[in-house]
């Protein structure tokens, strides 16, 4: 354990763009920090964690070679690895906040074994309990305040009860005796009416000790009686040691955690601080957790509610605590089933892993990060952050930049130290983080407001508060708050629901002109591994286009998702399944082709384009974009799509990378730069978030863009934490003050 005391040290690292990279990472929080395509991936995923990854797999029986090594000299202080990417979304409709964090089976055992059941036929409240969880609860009950130890023996029955009348009054005296819900008086009763009798067997005080307690648990079982009620000052407490109705002795149902799985009748009277399950689950997690802590259970359900306070205290902790534990989690955002992801490690007690999280402050605004950064900070092993935010940097203890530029231009280390230092460093990620270099607002016609508006009369879908709010045509519109307020429920589900389905949607009218909306947001653009950003932007038509007219081949032909393009062994996957016993399969690259997807026929036509040279299909999708640019000059509309590309920001994308291993951020630009090449733009362009994934330098390109869609007559709405481009905004909604039920209202 000692050698992990001098850090994580990586030498010669030379994944992708990494030009022999050594590096020290620190013990607690380090950030790697670099504009878009530097290597910061190349570093902390492709070396750092696919390393880990290997050495853990080499260790297990029949995985050994899944995961082939990391292209890196030595890598020291490494152990086993955790990595939160961002591509963390959860689209399991049956998943919900409780069983995502693992709430779920410990309630169900809380529920099964220690809730208060109601009784089906009196609607009586029972706890059926040990002897041993009656007198730990009656220890506990009695810390603070005398207890009655109350034995229930008659139950609405017939008769005088003289001779137990007469026995209870000579050993515990006559005036411990209750009959009829009244102190006994000592007259005979009437043996034509039904009676109830109790007798208090004696009071524990809080000086007594545990043989005192036992005793009087003990004389409660002599005289018969199953049940024993606790009685202090302020309530009742009736314990049951049999499935037995205290009240109507009705035998009650005995459930199993697991009959707690569906939302059936034989779990509905079991209650705990008054809830059903059910019920207990639609609270969000700030008044679950208070719920469950105020609750009085006995130290056998210890267990089971410190495994659920913990993982709620993580959840509030990364400023989750509004969402219910009944939420589903594919409607959650993907900062939030990000964090929850995060919760989860947090709540573990796993010790000294290696924690690798990509931008894990998305979506949060900075007192959210600062936050975000003092929980990370008690995990136990290192904490590895691909970050583009300021704050979080500023929490780093240590911060390593690649760079300078992107692609072959990056690739080294830059800059390695404290945030202090980088502050002061004159490299482009100092420069921007200490504010030395801002974005200036791009030129452009901004609207004043003044002009045509949408308006969303009472919006109120979720948590809104029924608020009217206007929205410039033609401007651009920063829709700002802290995470979790109502932002994006405003734009996407109000407004653009509403622009989408032609009528009003989550509010009572929309007024102006019925535009159609076009939502660029970071989900996937593909989960098949057969898309890429050619296949969906359509270039991948003009490629093919291109190569059948160089060629006299027909286009289909350069397609490998059709059979007479595609490799007849990987039918065009480029790579082969290998299952695995207990884990999940992995994928090789195909040995026919050797991953190019194609057929050896394809292959090996080759076709000239604009520089001259000549190339075969594989090698232009094997090309970046910024490659591609040239060679394309004479086909407009490639021409327009691959600038496209290149003006968001993407120019190191290969053609050809897989949809599935794009980040979010990169999703979305692959989407903006599609409606950026379209020939004409959509009327309201939503952007969810777009400064993700983008180092502060990479900003100003992006502000130029938006403007560059307002410039054509679209309307831009953007959700965005990034000062710098709220700051640029024409008109600015913002929503809050607070999250969830805290949130919702309309601040300005
Ligand atoms: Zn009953
Ligand atoms: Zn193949």
């Amino acid at each position: 354990m000692s050698a992990h005391k001098t850090g994580l040290r990586i030498e010669g690292a030379t994944e992708n763009n990494l030009r022999d990279v050594d590096v020290m990472l620190s013990e607690g929080i380090s950030a790697v920090v670099g504009a878009s395509g530097s290597g910061k991936s190349s570093l902390v995923f492709d070396t750092l964690y696919r390393e880990a990854r290997h050495r853990f797999l080499a260790t297990l029986q029949g995985a050994q070679g899944a995961v082939r090594a990391a292209r890196v000299r030595a890598v020291h202080g490494l152990r086993p690895a955790v990595a939160v990417g961002q591509n963390v979304l959860n689209r399991n409709p049956r998943s919900t906040v409780a069983t995502a964090v693992g709430v779920h089976p410990f309630l169900r055992v809380i529920y099964a074994r220690f809730a208060v059941l109601r009784c089906p036929r009196c609607g009586e409240a029972t706890e059926t309990t040990s002897a041993e969880e009656q007198l730990a609860l009656l220890r506990t009950a009695a810390a603070t305040t005398p207890v009655e130890v109350v034995a229930p023996l008659v139950r609405g029955a017939l008769g005088t009860h003289d001779r137990l009348l007469a026995g209870l009054a000579e050993r515990f005296g006559a005036s411990c005796v209750t009959v009829d819900e009244a102190p006994w008086s000592g007259a005979p009763l009437d043996p034509g009416l039904p009676h109830t009798v109790e007798v208090r067997v004696g009071t524990l005080a809080p000086a007594d000790d545990a043989r005192a307690a036992r005793a009087l648990l003990d004389a409660v079982a002599a005289l018969g009686s199953v049940q024993v009620r606790f009685r202090t000052a302020t309530g009742l407490r009736v314990l049951s040691r049999a499935p037995l109705c205290t009240s109507c002795g009705a035998a009650l149902p005995s459930v199993r955690p697991q009959d707690f799985r569906a939302d059936g009748p034989e779990t509905a009277g079991y209650e705990l601080a008054g809830l059903t399950l059910p019920a207990f689950l639609r609270l969000d997690v700030s008044r679950a957790r208070a719920a469950l802590a105020g609750t009085a259970l006995p130290p056998q359900a210890d267990n089971a509610s410190r495994h659920v306070l913990r993982r709620l205290d993580a959840l509030d902790a990364l400023g989750l605590g509004y969402l219910t534990l009944d939420r589903s989690s594919p409607t959650l955002s993907r900062g939030e089933a990000q964090r929850l992801r995060i919760a989860v490690l947090l709540a573990n007690d796993v010790e000294d892993l290696l924690h690798i999280l990509d931008e894990p402050t998305i979506g949060l605004d900075p007192d959210q990060v600062r936050r975000l950064l003092g929980e990370l900070g008690r995990l136990a092993g290192p904490v590895v952050l691909v970050e583009h935010d300021r704050t979080a940097v500023a929490g780093a203890e240590r911060v390593v930049e690649i760079g300078p530029e992107a692609g072959s231009g990056g690739g080294r280390v830059v800059f390695e130290g404290t945030p202090e230092e980088l502050w002061r460093a004159d490299t482009v990620s100092g420069r921007w983080f200490s504010g030395r270099e801002r974005l200036v607002p791009p030129a452009g016609a901004a609207a004043d407001g003044s002009g045509a508006r949408l308006t969303v009369r009472q919006a109120e879908a979720h948590n809104l508060t029924g608020f009217d709010c206007a929205f410039p045509i033609g401007a651009l519109t920063v829709v700002t708050g802290p995470s979790g307020a109502g932002k994006s429920t405003l734009v996407r589900e109000v407004l653009v629901a509403s622009l989408e389905a032609g009528e009003p949607r989550g509010c009572a009218a929309l007024e102006g002109p019925a535009i159609r909306a076009l939502t660029v947001d970071q989900s996937p653009i593909g989960v098949n591994p057969r898309s890429n950003p050619a296949t969906y932007t359509g270039l991948a038509d003009r490629i093919r286009a291109v190569l059948a007219a160089a060629t006299g081949v027909p286009a289909g032909t350069f397609s490998f998702n059709r059979s007479e393009g595609a490799c007849p062994t990987c039918a065009g996957m480029g790579s082969v399944e290998v299952k695995l016993r207990f884990l999940p399969s992995e994928w090789v690259p195909c040995e026919a082709c050797g991953g190019r997807r194609f057929g050896a026929d394809v292959l090996a036509v080759r076709a000239e384009l604009a520089d001259g040279a000549t190339y075969s299909v594989d090698g232009i999708y094997d090309l970046s974009v910024r490659e591609a640019l040239p060679l394309f000059s004479h086909d407009g509309r490639a021409r327009r799509i691959i600038q496209a590309l290149l003006d968001v920001g993407l120019g190191y994308l290969r053609l050809g990378q897989p949809s599935p291993t794009l980040s979010g951020g990169e999703a979305q630009r692959v989407k903006l730069a599609k409606q950026l090449a379209a020939t004409k733009p959509a009327q309201l362009v939503y952007l969810d978030e777009p400064s993700t994934g983008l180092h502060p330098a990479d900003v100003p390109r992006l502000a130029a863009l938006l403007r560059g869609l307002t410039d054509r007559g679209s309307t831009v709405v953007v959700v965005e934490h990034n000062q710098d481009i709220a700051a640029m905004a024409d008109w600015t909604v913002r929503i809050g003050p607070g999250s969830g039920p805290d949130g919702g209202r309309l601040l300005h």
